[in-house]
């Protein structure tokens, strides 16, 4: 397939592509098993410029857009997606000053985020607001210099390794979805401090953790935008990253396609590989479908998006669920063609497997996103050009 990929981009991958095989490959296994948060192979791929990717140049950046940041992130999940969503959720984290911030704030933060020096994080989700991000809960109270925080955020990936945290809380309680607004919260803020650090099913690389806010006093100047936006702001942001997403789910169904092709070449039942049965060549025919099909809509999407678009809720969110509906029925399908090998760590789609499901799940669970292409189906008159 020709993706017309620039000649950066495709040096971009490629090199996404070399860190993986050749520092990830060796310790996916153990950074899984032991649950660890890779920080050498964060340190690796902030030497070779991978946080400057989606930074503009005028803050120490390379000035790429979504798509770059799409072929690393599917570039590091196809080998393993813990390390590439603890390189995700610090774009995420940084999508907020990107595009609300002020020159002031663009200058302060984001070359150390660009040098990777400075790992940032998204700070949403509490423990009663999920898939109902307005029920939030933790307030910003007006005061003298600032603003004084109080709250707990919860399942905050980079909570606790990131410094720097896009933390939503609410300025007036009273205005409901309207009164909630955007800080940028330093780690080492007084009255900021962490809670339960999760054990997951998967991407068990990267760190979910409890932030905690107890009369947590943030500077004025580090609200992001103004007051009262903070949830346009998070549905714009959420937009622009949940490409993203579709990209992790895309390199782990990729992995899962590849591992599972190399299996049926070499496995023999019956006196022939598994790969000269038709039934396994079309199980491995749909899952090479579904990849690929994924991948031109994640690219797409990306497109879209660095073009310059206004809204692309509907095909963000189409990428996101169906590349992450494909990452989980293809981790399926290459564990069934590896049978009972598939169920033991000591092969790679058990944790791939594993690794898969949260992309159904977070930035949006897929039925909720289903919710919102149905929603703009519904108030769309005629068809799309
Ligand atoms: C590993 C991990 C990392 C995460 N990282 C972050 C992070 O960095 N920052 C952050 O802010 N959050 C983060 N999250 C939170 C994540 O975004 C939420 O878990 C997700 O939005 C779902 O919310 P919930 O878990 O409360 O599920 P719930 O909202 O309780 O939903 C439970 C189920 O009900 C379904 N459901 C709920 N409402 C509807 C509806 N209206 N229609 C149809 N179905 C519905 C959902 O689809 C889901 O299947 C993370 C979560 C995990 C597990």
């Amino acid at each position: 397939m020709e993706y017309f990929l620039t000649e950066q981009q495709k040096t971009i991958k490629k090199l996404a592509r070399r860190i993986a095989e050749e520092r990830i490959l060796p310790v996916r296994a153990e950074l899984d098993e032991r649950e660890e948060f890779p920080w050498a192979i964060i340190k690796e791929l902030a030497d070779s410029d991978m946080f400057r990717v989606f930074i503009p140049e005028e803050y120490e950046g390379l000035g790429g857009g979504c798509l770059e940041l799409c072929l690393v992130v599917e570039e590091l999940s196809r080998v393993c997606s813990g390390v590439a969503v603890s390189f995700a959720a610090s774009a995420l984290g940084t999508f907020s000053l990107l595009e609300y911030g002020s020159e002031e704030q663009k200058r302060k933060y984001l070359p150390s985020i660009a040098s990777g020096k400075r790992l940032a994080a998204f700070a949403l989700t509490e423990a009663t607001a999920g898939s109902d991000a307005s029920a939030i809960k933790t307030t910003a109270e007006r005061v003298e210099g600032g603003y004084i925080l109080n709250g707990t955020k919860q399942f905050i990936t980079n909570g606790g390794d990131a410094e720097l945290y896009t933390v939503i809380a609410l300025t007036a309680k009273e205005k409901g979805p309207r009164g909630a607004s955007a800080f940028l919260v330093e780690k080492d803020t007084p009255g900021f401090s962490f809670g339960k650090k999760e054990k997951k099913m998967g991407i068990r690389a990267s760190s979910t953790r409890e932030l905690v806010f107890r009369n947590c006093l943030v500077p004025a100047e580090n609200m992001i935008g103004r007051e009262g936006i903070g949830f346009i702001m998070v549905m714009r942001l959420l937009d622009r990253s949940r490409p993203g997403v579709g990209a992790q789910a895309l390199g782990v169904a990729q992995g899962a396609l590849e591992a599972a092709v190399d299996y049926a070449r070499t496995r023999i039942q019956f006196g022939h590989p598994l790969i000269a049965i038709q039934a396994v060549q079309h199980i491995l025919a749909n899952m090479a479908i579904k990849v690929e099909a994924a991948r031109l809509l994640v690219y797409a999407t990306a497109r879209t998006i660095d073009s310059g678009a206004r809204n692309f809720t509907e095909e963000s969110a189409m990428a996101k669920v169906f590349a992450s509906d494909t990452a989980m029925s293809v981790t399926t399908d290459a564990v069934q063609i590896f049978g009972g090998a598939g169920y033991m760590r000591d092969y790679p789609v058990e944790k791939m497997f594993r690794d898969a499901k949260i992309t159904q799940i977070y930035e949006g669970s897929n039925q909720v996103l289903r919710d919102a292409i149905a929603f703009e189906l519904r108030k769309r008159k005629g068809r799309r050009e």
